[in-house]
């Protein structure tokens, strides 16, 4: 789960760490009031959304004076920003925080999250910080084996690394209540980017993305509460509700397919055809023939699929439970685009009886790579 850059600074703040003055707003009419509370003249202004990039991408301004920070509060809230990281659909800024600007004497990156091949949290950190950070080269890195954090020696060759001399014991502290926020809130990925040196020194988290382990949310009230649901496209939240793991995609072949492995192969296969899918949808091994309903609906809400592909190796679900989801699901609207289906496994003759009996008009193919194959076909050529 995600949270926005102001939310994560409040967490920060509260674990005594630097971040600049600032506030949100959600809507145009706050702005002036806010901006005369706020004691200082020079501005950063910020658009809040689940995404990074958006330096570049115009979701950030500095700005001298009040009247300048109005204006530019009100071309970006409610607008749709694009960044690298959002895809090409963007995200819409409904919050916006304005911050006081920090006077940078130095930009620098740093992380922690889980190496999953060293089975362990590694802390990354490099001293070329800010939005160039992709294309930067050079990074460094400790493993943090011990669970009281980084020893001593780690903390003075990042330290080295980064060249903090006046910063260092600052910044030692600085990264032992990372790491203990690391470890409190279940984080997978704490980044600050850039952590700037101001003028005097100091050392003050300028931007904040923090992720966090959703199966440890049960335990995270404090994180869970600051879910933003309008983050989530609609069916994507629709999707959630009913624990369907689905995720929109650019293309134009509908997935439906049970179990998470299977449905990347099956879109990876698709991709091998020629194809694109519009979806990732993983119904679940155990999913009711009522779940399978509510899948279909959500699929066929997307009005870019020209094709949907289902891919059911019944096990636990069985293909007779998948069958009457999917009829009652078509119920007595009328299809109008081809459904391509490779069906096998527990119960596939009843499953397959079911789906004749209704009327339903699919494509039945006998493996992966024909259904795959065929809903290729079908979206280049246009039938
Ligand atoms: P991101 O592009 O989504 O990661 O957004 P950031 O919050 O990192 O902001 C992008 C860039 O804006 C930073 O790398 C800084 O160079 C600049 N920036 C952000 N806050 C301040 C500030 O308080 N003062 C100054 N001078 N620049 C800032
Ligand atoms: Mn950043």
């Amino acid at each position: 789960m995600f949270i926005h850059e102001y939310q994560a600074k409040s967490l920060l703040n509260r674990n005594q760490i630097l971040i600049p003055e600032g506030k949100v707003i959600t809507t145009i009419n706050d702005a002036d009031s806010v901006l005369n509370t706020l004691p200082f003249k020079n501005y950063v202004i910020k658009a809040q959304i689940y995404g990074g990039g958006r330096g570049k991408a115009g979701g950030i301004l500095t700005v001298d004076s009040k009247e300048e920070a109005l204006e530019y509060v009100k071309t970006i809230l409610g607008k749709r920003l694009v960044t690298t990281q959002t895809g090409p659909s963007g995200r819409i800024v409904r919050t916006v925080l304005i911050e006081e600007k920090v006077n940078i004497e130095k930009e620098i990156y740093i992380s922690l999250t889980i190496d999953r091949k060293r089975a362990c949290p590694i802390v990354i950190v490099s001293p070329e910080g800010g939005i160039e950070i992709e294309k930067g080269k050079t990074f460094f890195e400790e493993d943090i084996t011990s669970p009281m954090g980084l020893y001593p020696f780690q903390k003075r060759r990042l330290i080295y690394s980064l060249g903090l001399r006046e910063s260092s014991d600052e910044f030692a502290s600085l990264i032992e209540k990372l790491y203990r926020l690391f470890i409190k809130y279940d984080i997978t990925l704490l980044e600050i980017n850039p952590l700037a040196i101001d003028k005097m020194g100091r050392l003050v988290a300028l931007d904040a993305k923090m992720s966090f382990d959703d199966n440890g949310l049960f335990r995270q009230k404090e994180i869970s509460d600051l879910y933003d649901p309008g983050e989530l496209d609609p069916l994507e939240s629709e999707a959630q509700k009913e624990s369907l793991n689905y995720v929109k995609m650019d293309g134009n072949i509908g997935c439906l397919v049970n179990g998470a492995g299977l449905a990347m192969a099956t879109i990876d296969l698709i991709d091998f055809y020629g194809g694109k899918a519009t979806n990732f949808l993983d119904v679940g091994g155990g999913a009711s023939s009522e779940k399978i309903e509510k899948a279909v609906r959500i699929l066929l809400e997307d009005k870019r699929m020209k094709v949907m592909l289902i891919n059911i190796f019944g096990g636990i679900l069985r293909c007779d439970r998948f069958a009457e989801g999917l009829v009652n699901a078509s119920g007595n609207k009328e299809i109008k685009i081809p459904i391509i289906i490779r069906f096998k496994g527990t119960m596939i003759e009843e499953g397959k009886r079911i789906i004749r009996d209704s009327g339903l008009n699919l494509i039945w193919a006998d493996s992966m790579e024909e259904a795959a194959s065929i809903a290729a076909i079908r979206v280049n050529t246009d039938q």
